[in-house]
This record gives structure tokens, sequence and C-alpha cells, in this order.
């Protein structure tokens, strides 16, 4: 049975799902104005984990993640450029989705967007207002948060603390520091829809609200999303729902941050700058096998020297691959090792403990090799398949052949080839960085230069 830690409960609990054998997750997507940042992958890397880990186990999981291409930030962005918000949305989300592609994690079962949810926003406004929670002001409406029973709850926070903390800002008229915008009107030249309010659009934290209660339905298993999420964002969708009386997310799951020392941002000093850039320069499943390696909680550090590291644990997997000729699933012939199985869903159940699960791993795979040196092939070989079964639930994928070469790449390796041979290493170095800009893992064998994704 698997336990997550639950943000609202501050306690890691069993997660009992609203349906026996069907998992119900919403993940707060992101919002489309600038290229994905490295913390994007490590989001959808964590919940591709989950998701992929529930998949193996035999649950069905229904994942839906939306993406905000109606924001401030969008229309800042658009301003800056001087195009449409919607053609700026439309650019960046699919730089979002060609990233995603490259780094292996699955598509969401749904992708609502929240320009197709603007009537149903505007509903759901209209009846917290009808029932005296929601109030109009000069410049929008917004939540009375001293009007929803448990508030601050998710995060922790008593009101009292809240409205101490709390910052008004110039330009909004509200009656509570502490109060959210529901529907911004919208100034000349801003993009808007039609309301009871005047033309205007939503503000962020409504959106997740309707599209999660429309796509999963009331009482849904898990709403996800980063630290960051829990206040506001989470709190005042949980709010909303709450005020009408709806039951929302059963539980809470929240992953820590991606680090990046401050001096280290700078690429002079070869740090990643943004996620498309950290997959020009590496396996993306060495990030996948660094974010596996901490716990989803914890922060991590995402620099060439962490990569590296991770990077060379995925060459021993990869080694292993070749060794025993593994292919992403393994052969029937030999049955997988049920005894570290259960140690590695053991961990996994733990709050997906995927330090201990990748230990379980790198253990098996050091006893299959030791297996073989000592001419007990049969055994080796069924640790081996164990190793692929494992990493393959995780979304690691071992033993990967057969990747299609595009020409281009073909006749770069051969061009390499033939300097290799005329010993013009200069020319080989220059090569093998052109095919590594081209997303490939260049080796060097006796045949020649092999590559692989
Ligand atoms: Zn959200």
């Amino acid at each position: 049975m698997l336990r997550l830690h639950d943000t609202a409960l501050g306690a890691v609990t069993e997660i009992v799902p609203r349906e026996p054998g069907r998992l119900s997750i919403y993940v707060c997507g992101p919002t489309v104005y600038d290229v994905p940042h490295i913390g994007h992958g490590r989001q959808v890397l964590v919940y591709d984990i989950l998701r992929r880990y529930l998949e193996w186990l035999g649950a069905e999981v229904v994942h839906v993640s939306n993406v905000t291409d109606i924001d401030d930030q969008i229309i800042r962005r658009a301003q800056e450029v001087g195009r449409p918000p919607d053609e700026v949305a439309r650019h960046y989300e699919e730089v979002y989705w060609d990233a995603l592609d490259r780094l292996g994690v699955l598509r969401p079962t749904v992708v609502p967007h929240a320009t197709e949810y603007v009537a149903d926003m505007v509903e759901l406004i209209g009846e917290l207002v009808a029932r005296g929670v929601a109030y109009e002001s000069s410049d929008g409406v917004y939540l009375s948060v001293e009007k929803v029973d448990g508030y601050g709850q998710l995060s922790h926070q008593p009101l009292q603390s809240l409205r101490a903390g709390a910052r008004v800002e110039v330009d909004e008229a509200k009656r509570s520091p502490v109060d959210f915008a529901l529907w911004k009107q919208a100034k000349p030249g801003e993009p808007a829809w039609p309301s009871p309010w005047g033309p205007g659009r939503p503000g962020w934290h409504t959106e997740c609200v309707v599209m999660s209660l429309d796509l999963l339905g009331e009482d849904f298993d898990l709403h996800t999303g980063g630290l960051d999420l829990v206040f506001p964002h989470h709190e005042n969708e949980r709010a909303q729902a709450m005020a009408l009386g709806r039951r929302f997310a059963r539980h809470w799951m929240h992953h820590g941050f991606v680090e990046v020392a401050g001096e280290k941002m700078s690429k002079s000093l070869g740090n990643f700058t943004t996620l498309v850039d950290l997959l020009d320069r590496t396996d993306a499943r060495a990030y996948r096998l660094l974010m596996l390696r901490s716990h989803y909680r914890s922060p991590i550090e995402v620099t060439p020297a962490t990569i590296a590291d991770a990077q060379s644990g995925l060459e021993r997997l990869d080694a292993l691959a070749r060794r025993f000729e593994l292919r992403v699933s393994p052969s029937g012939s030999a049955a997988p090792d049920p005894e570290a199985i259960e140690r590695f869903t053991e961990a996994m159940d733990n709050d997906l403990d995927t330090p201990a699960a990748v230990a379980v791993i790198f253990e098996l795979l050091r006893r299959a090799n030791a297996a073989a040196d000592a001419g007990e092939s049969e055994h080796a070989r069924r640790l081996a398949a164990t190793v692929a079964e494992l990493a393959g639930s995780l979304g690691l994928e071992v033993g990967q052949v057969g990747d299609d070469v595009d020409d281009e790449s073909a006749a770069l390796v051969e061009r390499r080839d033939a300097a290799r041979r005329a010993r013009d290493f200069a020319a080989a170095d220059a090569l093998r960085d052109e095919l590594t800009a081209r997303g490939w893992v260049v080796e060097d064998g006796p045949q020649g230069t092999s590559i692989r994704r």
C-alpha cells in the first residue's frame, strides 16, 4: 500500500484511492511565458516517477495537468516582445512539450487550458459571490478569506499570522490584505472575457479548482505541485472549493526545490541555465537518476558535477545492459528476483523512498556482475533482468538499443570514424561535440563510434 507525505495532514499516510485500483492525480502545470527551467524538469519527473510506479504496480492513473495560458506574466511578456498574448502562450507551450518529450516523461492523460475554462470559472466565481463569500471591488472580484472556515489549514498558518504578514499591493482594491483576486478587470488592450463584473480575466487560483473538479470529480485522490505552491496557490484553491461546500483533494503532495548556488548560476562556470540547455548537454536519463537518488521532498543540487555523478551511475547500468544484452523489457526466460522486488516496493511505498529503491537496483547490479564473473550465468541473468525491470518501472530505460539514427547523425558518425582512422583527433573531437549537441551519447568501441540517446 502506497504511503505518501500529505501536506494537509503533516504526516505520511496511506493513500486509499477513491476507486480501488484507479488513482486520480492533478498536477499544477506551467504558466507558458518563458522557456522551462530546470525546476520544471524536476516537477514533471517527480510525478512521472510516481505515475510509472503506480502503473507498474497495475493501477490505472488518470493524470491531469493544466496549462495556464492567460496570466499577468504572459501579458507582460507579450507587451515586451510586441506579439499577441495567445501567440506567446502557444509558442512557449510548444517549447515546454518539446522539452518534456526529450526528458522522456509521459504526457498527462488530459491537459486542460485555462482559456478553455473561462466560462466555467465565471460561473464558479458567481456562486461564490451569491454565497456572500466573494465581493466585487473597483478592479475585480475577491474572495473574502475570513469567511472560509479552515483557511490556512493546508499550509499550517493561522489566519491571524497570515493577516499580520500580508502586504497589500497599491493597485489592489481589496477589503483585507489576505483576500485574493478571483476576477481581474481588463485594462485597455489586455485580453478579456465577458463577465457580470465587466470584461476581464480570471485570477490564477480559480482555474485549477474548476478544471480538477470537472475532470477528476469531487474527492479526487491527489493534488500536487512544488512546495512553493502550498501557499498561496493551493491554500486559495482549497478555500474556493470549501466555500462552495465541495469536497476537494483527498491528499496533497509537494516536492522540493532545485538548488543552484547563486554564483554558480553563471553559464561561464558551466551551469545549466534552462531545461533545454540541460537536455542539450546531458542524457535525459541522468537527470532522472539524479532525481531518483534524492528524496522528492528534499532539495536537490543540479550542477555539472551532480549530473556527471549521475551519468557515471547510468553508465554502469548501460554497461550491465550491454553485458547481458538486456532490452527495455526483460525477456521472460529470466524471471525477476522476487525478494529484490519486495525490497524495492517496500522502499517505494514508503513515501517514494527512491534513494533506497535505487540502492536495491545498484546492489542487484553488483551481484549480477559478480555472479557472471563467477560463471553462474543463469543466476546472473536473473539478477540483471531484475535490474532492467525495476529501473524501467521508474522510467529509467536501460539497454536502449536500435535508436532511430537520422541520416545527418549517421553521416557525422561516418566522418568521425574516418577522422579517427586518419588520426585527426581534433576533427574527431569536433564531430563528437556535434553529435553530443544533437542529443547523442557518443561511445568509442572497437568497431568505431557508436551513438545512443
Ligand atoms: Zn494549480
